[in-house]
């Protein structure tokens, strides 16, 4: 008998951790972090259900940290050292990740010591670099299409266009098929291949971030981006993008750098504010067997593909902090997606209180996050400790999303003619608008599983 346990990203879109167990045997499906409020990254402190004996081994979907993030507890906290299996842009991207997500672990726990902020003392980091090293020397590369054999069966990976290196996985145990969707992208975006159809599955993970949405098709992602880089050129302003260094960054790269090719829009300077986001494009040229038919064209025909014609990188603290004096008009692109930390939460200090300027949001902005504030169209906001009115446009395009909506997410589904559907990685909302759409066109059943939940399979 085999049982599959659902210990994170459930009804919040972070944190994703399924563990399934068969004959005594184990394998952990993403290992990813709590992000977000307190009450929800307070749970990477609880002890999970596997402290005491650790899975046989771990498979990932996509080197994003909210399905990555926890792997150097597991291996520091948790001694874990078995494999970590993913694809091999994706063990590529961890070499970035990991590290910096342990930096940042530190620097929140010195700020936090430093301010006296933390209900507790000292403030720890949930794990330090050598924690992420370790976990660096487990990942194995595991290839696409091809059945290879886990702890508990056997399993593959097949492509799902999110990001670098995102698959989807479909494990094999005991003569049925789970499909865990990971995250799923969309189709026709540039760079990556679209997502593939999932094989028939007897139980199907399918993720929910968008599954009460459907993106606005009136307006494709290259006119809302041409619109707004020519509406902050004639106004002379500065347009900040918080973009995640893996994915969306890249995108908007591309985006402008053929938006340029075209003639329709100006070519400002563009500002690519973030070492990550820097390696990560390096990492995205480099993996050629993700690339779609216009990324092969493209690098054959000798262009540059993520570079607009006045891009800069800005590496040091001290190339950064110039920006702040640099005339405008100019763009600048910068990490984290959500505003929640990183080199943007300076730039907005800076820019929202100006009407010329511009902050465009082009991911998900998820409950609780200096983003959703600001999407949402509050009036002033706090940034390190000071009030900061907001004059600045704010927008949001939802054209650029990283996930597919209800509708793709429906047609995907219909490929994969599941026998149950268990609803992940959505907050409320996502989820029951999902699940009744799923129900008027699906005969099967339709969970919504809560964390701590197991089901048999
Ligand atoms: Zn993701």
């Amino acid at each position: 008998m085999s049982s599959l346990a659902f210990l994170g990203g459930t009804d919040t879109v972070t944190g994703s951790k399924f563990l399934l167990t068969s004959g005594g045997r184990s394998l952990l499906v993403d290992c990813g972090m709590f992000q977000g409020p307190r009450e929800i990254s307070q749970l990477n402190w609880q002890d999970p259900p596997f402290a005491a004996a650790p899975p046989d081994e771990v498979l990932l979907t996509h080197a994003h940290i909210d399905h990555s993030g926890y792997l150097p507890r597991l291996a520091g906290r948790y001694a874990y050292e078995g494999p970590v299996r993913a694809t091999a842009a994706t063990v590529d991207l961890l070499g970035v990740m990991l590290p910096d997500a342990a930096r940042l672990q530190e620097e929140t726990a010195e700020y936090l010591n430093r301010k006296g902020y933390s209900r507790h003392h000292p403030a720890l980091p949930l794990y330090t670099p050598e924690d992420a090293e370790r976990a660096l020397r487990l990942l194995q590369p595991a290839p696409y299409h091809e059945w290879f054999p886990v702890p508990v069966g056997q399993a593959r990976l097949a492509d799902a266009g999110h990001i670098l290196g995102a698959a989807h996985v479909t494990v094999e145990v005991e003569g049925r098929r789970l499909v865990f969707s990971g995250d799923v992208g969309r189709w026709g975006i540039p760079v990556l291949k679209d997502p593939e159809p999932p094989a028939g599955a007897d139980l199907l993970l399918l993720e929910s971030t968008y599954g009460g949405r459907d993106h606005p098709d009136d307006l494709d992602p290259d006119s809302a981006l041409a619109a707004i880089v020519k509406r902050v050129a004639g106004r002379r302003g500065v347009m900040v993008i918080p973009a995640f260094a893996v994915g969306r960054s890249q995108e908007i790269l591309f985006r402008l750098r053929r938006l340029e090719d075209e003639g329709r829009v100006p070519a400002l300077p563009v500002y690519l504010d973030s070492p990550m986001s820097i390696e990560a494009t390096e990492l995205y040229r480099a993996h050629v067997e993700e690339h779609d038919r216009e990324m092969k064209a493209l690098e054959q025909a000798g262009v540059a593909p993520f570079r607009p014609a006045r891009l800069r990188l800005t590496r040091t603290v001290e190339e950064s902090k110039r920006l702040n004096d640099l005339e405008p008009p100019f763009i600048v692109l910068s990490a984290s997606g959500m505003a929640t930390g990183g080199r943007v939460v300076h730039h907005l200090k800076r820019r929202l209180p100006f009407s010329q300027n511009l902050v465009a949001f082009v991911g998900y902005q998820a409950v609780g996050t200096l983003g959703r504030s600001l999407v949402d169209g509050a009036p002033r906001v706090h940034i390190h400790g000071d009030e900061v009115e907001v004059r600045a446009e704010v927008v949001m395009l939802d054209a650029f999303s990283a996930h597919a909506d209800q509708g793709e997410l429906l047609r995907w589904v219909q490929a994969a003619a599941p026998r149950r559907i268990a609803l992940v990685h959505g907050e409320d909302e996502g989820r029951q608008a999902l699940a009744g759409a799923l129900r008027e066109v699906f005969a099967g059943e339709v969970l919504l599983p809560a964390r701590g939940d197991s089901l048999e399979v």
